[in-house]
């Protein structure tokens, strides 16, 4: 096996070892209706729509933290 001939300095090494690090989470998407980042293959949560299609209605959002928090 043919060896290399020199050391690659530590910031040689540091970038070639730094190239791969940034990994997209898998299986996520971009909502056609609102441009939301969806889980892929599932109906956005957001509005609703899947495949551009409104499939169901978007789920209606309880300000419940807001409550607690003017409780305390
Ligand atoms: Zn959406």
């Amino acid at each position: 096996m043919p060896n290399p001939k020199r050391k690659h300095t530590r910031s040689r090494r540091d970038k070639r070892r730094s190239e791969n690090w940034k990994v997209a989470l898998p299986g996520q998407a971009i909502c056609k209706n609102c441009q939301a980042v969806i889980r892929a293959n599932t109906i956005c949560q957001d509005c609703g729509s899947y495949k551009g299609k409104v499939e169901k209605a978007p789920k209606v959002k309880t300000d419940k933290s807001e409550e607690n928090q003017e409780q305390k």
